[in-house]
């Protein structure tokens, strides 16, 4: 039987009450796998998703035997892996799978399930709600006030800029501390989208808290979240690893309306505009690159700046406000744009070319006033704007 199947019907006697393990267990003995956490969904966001925990199940097929891993690569307080069941072809990805004696130890095997014996808890998420996972690990480092407001920030960007669970693309974990504490591991560290190295190959959100910024009531310490939550976003969708100011630039802007819309501080004015360098208006392809923008984009500002004209060009086009932020925002990246198309993308998006763009940049003043968004404008609007 398969999940989507038990989940729907939910029999109540299949209850079970082990604790939570630390990640699929496949028990030789019985032949029983036991996934910890796992989602179901078809990757569509048209159909509901289902989340459930510690679901034993046996198998009848092994498609890929993943690859081993050794030595382990995720020890506390890496959380838990989820696993993703497919609803379109019926594949249960496992993302990572031990036996009790840690015997065997694979990464992203899949399989064909045979039936589900049972699990501990399941939850339904409707068609169009983001039912990507981020599985948080909030030190207490951190003041409880943070944490709160971490969860509050997440729960309000996965409502208004929902992110959905795709098979190989379904969770992340989130790292979060304060700066004077000790990272959670080692090769964890900074505010990033990050991956790699020591990590494995694992992706995770990774936010290092200023404790300046908590000592101080600085707002930087809450809009990191928006921000590396839409780099997320953008990746779901679009491949522009290295391509900057496509990349940072709708990033620090969504942060900076984000701030407006939560806090009502103009974070672009007091955070970001006392950095632009007259480099933007000279030569504003040099914005693509990390490297060659990096001394004369100090906290995006000249990155936003590109992002605010392009909202101002679009809005002269006769696009409304909301509308130039949700093809800048949604519209370039749903269009799943990668290092070798982007600028096809771009010309098509935003109906001009990315060299007439450019040579527009050098007809404003190097400030933000006049190219602020309105107050008025919030994420959601953003975000559903038709
Ligand atoms: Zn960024």
């Amino acid at each position: 039987m398969y999940l989507k199947i038990l989940f729907r019907l939910g029999f109540p006697w299949l209850l079970v009450t082990n604790t939570i393990l630390a990640d699929s267990v496949f028990d030789p003995s019985t032949n029983t796998i036991t996934l910890s956490h796992v989602l179901a969904g078809d990757g569509s966001s048209q159909t509901e998703s289902i989340y459930a925990t510690n679901v034993r199940i046996t198998f009848n097929e092994v498609i890929s035997t993943g690859t081993s891993w050794p030595p382990v690569i995720h020890p506390s307080p890496w959380p838990a892996e989820l696993d993703f069941f497919d609803m379109r072809n019926q594949e249960l990805t496992i993302s990572y799978i031990t036996t009790p004696d840690n015997s065997i130890e694979l990464k992203d095997v899949v399989i064909k399930i045979d039936s589900v014996l049972g699990f501990e808890y399941s939850e339904s998420i409707a068609a169009g709600l983001s039912d990507f996972k981020f599985r948080y690990v909030l030190d207490e480092s951190l003041p409880i006030e943070w944490r709160n407001e971490f969860e509050q920030i997440m729960a309000n960007l996965q409502r208004d800029i929902p992110i959905f669970a795709k098979p190989s693309w379904f969770s992340m974990p989130v790292f979060a501390w304060r700066s004077d504490a000790e990272p959670p591991l080692p090769f964890i560290s900074g505010a990033c989208i990050c991956g790699g190295g020591d990590g494995g190959a694992y992706d995770w959100m990774s936010l290092e808290i200023s404790e300046w910024e908590i000592e101080n009531d600085n707002v930087h310490r809450y809009s990191v979240v928006p921000h590396e939550y839409f780099h997320v976003y953008q990746i779901s969708h679009a491949d522009l690893s290295g391509l900057k100011w496509l990349m940072e630039g709708p990033a620090a802007t969504l942060e900076s309306i984000y701030v407006q819309e939560h806090y009502g501080i103009d974070y672009f004015s007091e955070a970001q505009a006392p950095f632009l360098s007259e480099l933007v208006l000279e030569s504003p392809s040099l914005y693509e690159s990390f490297t060659e923008s990096g001394e004369s984009d100090g906290n995006y500002s000249g990155s936003v700046f590109l992002t605010l004209i392009l909202a101002e060009e679009l809005q002269r086009q006769g696009f409304s406000e909301s509308k130039a932020y949700r093809m800048i925002m949604r519209d370039f990246f749903q269009a799943g744009p990668n290092l070798d198309n982007w600028k096809t993308t771009f010309a098509e998006i935003f109906a001009m070319s990315l060299s007439s763009f450019y040579s527009k940049i050098r007809n404003y003043n190097l400030s933000y006033e006049g190219l602020l968004p309105s107050e008025e404008l919030t994420i959601s609007k953003i975000f559903t704007s038709q």
